[in-house]
């Protein structure tokens, strides 16, 4: 027995999924001969071509002189010299920018950096004023859920709804008649394209939010931490055109872990040098630096160009295939006079199915699942900081697209027979 502090008792709870995955890893233990079709997954599927890319540039690692600097040596915080360099020549000839190494900042994943500039601009000020964290669409990636360090300082946005009735597919869109960005703001955070929906927001859309952070009077701007974990140019898991953003009070945030990369935690903030600096310290302070090693294979993989060929023209083709078998089986068998609704698969490795006026909850529908072998995850984890209650946060559920095409259509199969036969007892 230990007494903890507050923030101990606090950090020491799992939020939103990793909850459920408590729930699913003790059925799947339990499972005896049963086999599960698990959709749950938010782990990426292991490409092979991916793989060997990262089985080359370790195979290179190891053979060259720089072994010995990369591993046996601490490093800045800021991140390994010839990763940076790589990330910025790669963007600024994508995009035309003219990024420096200032520009720059490494971090151990980018759940890290979310946390860090989680509680750099979101908490209170020296003054005790509480600055929000403002989720701007809800649903939105649980992980946000447990971020700060203050609970109360996570404010989301309800969403208004593209429906189209007879296709029986939705969109979510940000609601300017509800979202305030104003002095109250700390910073905003957002996914483009969106776990758990693969909703990717307009440009204008996303233009509009930055320009809400940017315009406050005569104070200071709000910065917009735009996550990118899933945009282009790795992994490039959008299946619709998107233009990423940058400059200005937008730090645009990204990861390698959906680009094959998961296990050597590697992200990446680019911004203004003046948010860079603040999350640097805050990064020295918690742990000096990033761990060097995938750096240096990183560095390898984008200043050859590979990474940026391999995710548009393997990585976002597996994936757009996975929702193409997903929405065409659901297409086939779930009835028609039911009302249900699939989320536009605009990008991301999962889909999101809304079921209006569902009969039972959430949760409920997830447990019936399970008593016909398909993990989902139930969608009212994925609601952080949405202060109001809502019908439609127990109305819809995550499938994973990282199983096989054929695990994929037959839960599907499975889940239509289950929502028909939830339907037709009321
Ligand atoms: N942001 C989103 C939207 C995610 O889906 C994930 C992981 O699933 C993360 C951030 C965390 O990624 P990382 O592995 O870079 O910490």
């Amino acid at each position: 027995d230990y007494d903890l502090s507050q923030l101990g008792s606090q950090m020491s709870q799992l939020t939103g999924v990793r909850a459920i995955m408590k729930d699913i890893i003790e059925t799947l233990r339990q499972a005896g001969g049963r086999e599960f079709i698990n959709l749950s997954a938010g782990n990426p599927v292991i490409i092979p071509e991916v793989e060997q890319l990262w089985r080359d540039c370790t195979a290179e690692l190891l053979a060259s002189d720089e072994y010995g600097e990369v591993v046996c040596r601490y490093g800045s915080s800021q991140g390994y010299a010839p990763l940076i360099e790589a990330i910025v020549n790669d963007f600024n000839q994508r995009y035309g920018l003219s990024l420096t190494d200032r520009n720059i900042l490494i971090t151990p994943g980018s759940q890290a950096l979310y946390f860090y500039a989680a509680n750099a601009f979101g908490g209170y000020t020296e003054a005790g004023t509480l600055k929000q964290i403002v989720l701007p669409l809800s649903p939105e990636y649980t992980g946000y859920g447990g971020v700060s360090l203050f609970k109360e300082a996570l404010l989301a946005y309800k969403p208004t709804l593209d429906l189209d009735e007879k296709a029986h597919r939705f969109k979510y869109r940000p609601d300017f008649s509800q979202l305030v960005i104003d002095e109250r703001t700390g910073c905003v955070i957002l996914s483009r394209p969106c776990n758990p929906t693969g909703n990717v927001i307009s440009d204008e859309e996303l233009t509009k939010i930055t320009e809400l952070a940017a315009n406050q009077g005569n104070r200071n701007q709000v910065p917009v931490i735009l996550d990118a974990a899933y945009a282009p140019p790795y992994p490039a898991l959008n299946f619709t055109e998107m233009k990423p953003q940058f400059g200005g009070n937008l730090l645009h945030c990204l990861s390698l872990s959906k680009a094959g990369l998961p296990g050597e935690r590697i992200g990446v903030a680019i911004g203004d040098p003046e948010l860079i600096e603040v999350l640097e310290s805050f990064q020295t302070n918690l742990c000096i630096h990033s761990p060097r090693y995938g750096q240096a294979m990183a560095a390898r993989a984008i200043a050859s160009g590979k990474l940026g060929h391999i995710a548009e023209n393997v990585i976002r083709s597996y994936y757009q295939n996975k929702f193409t078998v997903l929405e065409e089986t659901l297409d086939a068998t779930l009835p028609k006079d039911v009302p249900w609704f699939l989320h536009r698969g605009e990008g991301a490795i999962f889909s999101w199915l809304w079921l209006k006026d569902l009969p039972m909850t959430d949760w409920e529908l997830y447990q019936e699942l399970k008593k016909h072998d398909v993990i989902v995850v139930p969608g009212s984890t994925f609601f952080p900081g949405l202060k109001e209650e809502w019908q439609h946060k127990h109305e819809c559920i995550r499938i994973s697209l990282t199983a096989t095409n054929e695990e994929i259509a037959t839960a599907m199969r499975r889940l239509a027979s289950v929502v028909e036969k939830v339907y037709s007892v009321t």
